[in-house]
């Protein structure tokens, strides 16, 4: 068998799956194993493939079958131009947090920054990457997620202050900026989720309470006292949130409160200052 003729049973596999993006991913989890670029393919697509190729790369395939996400098989996902190591103790960075991220860059300089539910850490060590912050704090209430982000720090060379807690528990500084890409699924969306995202991503960093909102009132209902006057909260949240996340932040003593959309037209940040 040459090595096309194995990219086109993996792409094969993957379609009669029902996956979308079939060739695609095929092609990707093909590079991956072999760690060959498409130039490099291209170079002799009638090469032909040992035993060990077709049964290595037919275990990822199979894999990416039973909907495992790609990056979950590749463990690497990458954001805001940055490699971040993954598991599935940790949400795949979204491209629409690029958003959420940029917006913080832009305020950043010379404050004390503070990501919470951090994940994979993807927020706070691209701000501590690109932002000239004074500090970036992240937290996260799973040990298995910080962990992953203290990784992600190290590989990408910045200095990042990991800090275990649930909300604010654990939480003694005080911060001119928190950001926070808390999860925010309703109970109801939970079911329509993709197979992808529902069998395999922690619910702990999907599921918000029954109607999304939980840690928006969580994280702000004891934010007196941590973020300091004048300081600033930036959210991502679920499209149809903005109003309802507007007025928990109105509620707490915030103004100037913005809505920010993404590249599709969804609203997706939320920010505001406290006076
Ligand atoms: N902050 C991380 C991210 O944006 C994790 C978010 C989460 O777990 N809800 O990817």
């Amino acid at each position: 068998m040459t090595i096309k003729e194995l990219l086109d049973m993996g792409a094969d596999t993957l379609n009669k799956a029902g996956i979308n993006e079939s060739r695609l991913d095929a092609w990707y989890l093909l590079s991956y194993y072999m760690n060959m670029t498409r130039n490099e393919y291209y170079k002799n697509p009638g090469r032909t493939v040992t035993d060990d190729e077709i049964n290595g790369y037919g275990r990822l395939i199979a894999e990416r079958e039973k909907r495992k996400p790609l990056q979950y098989i590749t463990g690497e996902q990458e954001f805001m131009g940055l490699t971040f190591k993954v598991n599935n103790n940790v949400l795949i960075p979204r491209q629409d947090t690029e958003m959420l991220t940029e917006l913080v860059i832009k305020h950043a300089e010379g404050k004390r920054v503070l990501d919470m539910c951090t994940g994979s850490g993807c927020i706070a060590i691209s701000i501590a990457k690109y932002a000239k912050a004074l500090s970036v704090t992240a937290s996260d209430v799973s040990r298995k997620a910080l962990s992953i982000a203290g990784k992600n720090a190290k590989d990408n060379d910045v200095k990042v202050e990991f800090i275990e807690s649930n909300i604010w528990d654990n939480i003694d500084g005080q911060y001119d900026i928190l950001v926070s890409n808390p999860p925010y699924i309703a109970s109801d969306e939970m079911k329509r989720l993709m197979p992808e995202v529902r069998l395999n991503e922690p619910h702990l960093a999907l599921y918000g309470g029954s109607d999304g909102l939980d840690f928006y009132a969580d994280i702000l209902k004891n934010i007196s006292g941590k973020i300091v006057k004048g300081g600033k909260v930036f959210f991502e949240i679920g499209c149809s949130q903005a109003g309802r996340v507007s007025d928990l932040l109105e509620k707490y003593g915030f103004k100037d409160i913005k809505t920010e959309k993404d590249l599709a037209g969804l609203d997706r940040v939320v920010w505001g200052s406290l006076v």
